[in-house]
């Protein structure tokens, strides 16, 4: 087990009430091990409500609140993994290792025993984190992508957080005279535009021009305002990449699927109809998108929410790409 270390909060920006980026340092005197974009670490805090396992009225387990005798939820530490979000080189220089967090809410509007904690953090007071003294993974360029030409990454939620540190660096290294010659094409989705962590960071790395890269911002539930936005696409981003292939939405699939297979036929209709249909964002055609990802040599990585990456698993299987994905 790795040694315990203690970090503070040094910066939190909220993108909503649900999604925040986080910044922590180490004591005084102490660095974080040094890492590869892709990475992840261990964080936990002490004072996490607590909960226990029971089996529900419908015989499946669920998690509910582990209440002491006076009826008030136990506390205790909870620990898990964050992908790293900052780049190698931002924290050489700053100390800082950035995290990209989603509020877990489950089916029962229950939040996350950690990520609640996290939330609830407060700069000037609650601000300490415990982090394990070891970054681990494998998801690293190195490991997932060595000898393609074409790396397609697919973010959606959070699950954008090893590639916004890959990105980062890449860029970095190449102001510093160490271009890739690796094509980039990086899909970020979420809900909506507010959500879009890292927005102007990778159009700016985009715009720059040190990298052959191209970003392709999308929301899945866009606003009035989101919807005028000619530069960022609309749709789920593993339906935008459905849509660079000529292949129906995953709505439709399943539609079709369930149409032929009987019981939840309306339920996939209303899903279907309900579906945001995939737009591009107008700077970016599908044809200059799909010569980006030539079956032989191009790896898809995805990461984040697992029904998108199963999706994107098989988009990436359909075109005989080869595919990678980050496990939470
Ligand atoms: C390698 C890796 C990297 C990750 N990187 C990120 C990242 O960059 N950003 C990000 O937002 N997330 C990331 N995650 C997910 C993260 O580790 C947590 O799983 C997530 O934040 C939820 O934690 P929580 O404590 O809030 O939720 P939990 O309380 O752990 O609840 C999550 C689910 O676990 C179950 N559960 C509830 N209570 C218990 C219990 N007592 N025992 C067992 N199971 C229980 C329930 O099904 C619940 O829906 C990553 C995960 C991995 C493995």
């Amino acid at each position: 087990m790795a040694e315990k270390k203690i970090g503070t909060l040094i910066y939190r920006r909220n993108l909503s009430p649900i999604l925040a980026i986080f910044r922590l340092v180490p004591d005084e005197g102490t660095v974080f091990p040094p890492y590869e974009v892709g990475q992840y670490i261990a964080l936990r805090r002490e004072n996490c409500r607590l909960t226990k396992k029971l089996v529900g009225p419908d015989g499946r387990f669920v998690y509910a609140p582990d209440l002491d005798e006076s009826g008030q939820q136990k506390r205790g530490p909870v620990s898990h993994s964050y992908s790293i979000a900052s780049a190698p080189y931002e924290t050489q220089l700053h100390r800082y290792l950035e995290f990209y967090v989603i509020l877990h809410v489950d089916d029962r509007g229950q939040p996350g025993r950690l990520t609640e904690s996290l939330f609830q953090m407060e700069a000037e007071a609650d601000n300490t984190i415990t982090f394990f003294y070891k970054i681990t993974g494998d998801f690293t360029l190195e490991k997932r992508a060595a000898g393609y030409n074409n790396v397609v990454m697919v973010g959606t939620g959070s699950g954008l957080a090893p590639f916004a540190s890959m990105m980062k660096q890449l860029h970095y290294d190449a102001a510093q005279g160490r271009p890739s010659d690796v094509r980039y094409t990086l899909f970020h989705g979420n809900r909506g535009y507010q959500e879009l962590g890292y927005h102007e960071e990778l159009t700016a790395i985009e715009a720059s021009r040190r990298l052959d890269f191209i970003y392709v911002p999308t929301v899945s539930r866009p606003s009035k305002q989101d919807f005028e936005k000619t530069n960022v696409g609309k749709g789920r981003a593993s339906n935008l990449m459905r849509h660079v292939f000529g292949m129906p939405m995953k709505e439709e699939e399943d539609l079709w699927k369930h149409a032929v297979e009987g019981p939840d036929a309306a339920r996939a209709k209303s899903l279907s109809e309900r579906t945001v249909r995939p737009i591009l964002p107008e700077q970016h055609s599908r044809e200059m998108l799909r010569q980006r990802m030539t079956p032989q040599d191009t790896v898809v990585l995805t990461c984040g929410n697992p029904q998108a990456m199963a999706d994107v698993r098989r988009v990436a299987e359909m075109q005989a790409m080869h595919f990678e994905m980050e496990e939470w």
